[in-house]
């Protein structure tokens, strides 16, 4: 999408610190971080939100959902982590490209 943050981040267009990627996922550092580390695992297929999501995306998601512990091992999160995945306004989402925080570090803020 033309007018998505997230998809511009991912084109290269907008800069961002990368920390992985591969050829379904691009994961960089959260902007303003809420924890010590705070990454954002992010599709590179455009879906607004998980309410969006359907079934053709079900191996996606599955990848997802495989990489992140992946990703906590990688930034040392032995003790543990948090995803969150924000969906809609009402559920705090501000950038309407689907994606998983991953937290951890430190004392976990609400999120
Ligand atoms: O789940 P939600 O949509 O609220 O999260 C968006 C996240 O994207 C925020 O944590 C914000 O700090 C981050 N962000 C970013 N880079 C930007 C704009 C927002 O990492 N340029």
């Amino acid at each position: 999408m033309s007018d998505c943050l997230f998809c511009k981040i991912i084109a290269g267009e907008i800069p961002s610190k990368q920390v992985y990627q591969d050829e379904q996922l691009v994961v960089f550092h959260d902007i303003a971080p809420k924890a010590p580390t705070h990454v954002l695992v992010v599709p590179r297929k455009h879906i607004h939100s998980l309410a969006e999501a359907n079934a053709d995306d079900s191996e996606l998601m599955s990848h997802i959902m495989l990489t992140l512990p992946k990703l906590a091992q990688q930034h040392g999160l032995n003790d543990g982590f948090r995803t969150v995945l924000n969906t809609g306004k009402g559920g705090g989402q501000e950038v309407f490209h689907i994606h998983f925080h991953l937290l951890g570090g430190g004392p976990m803020p609400f999120a």
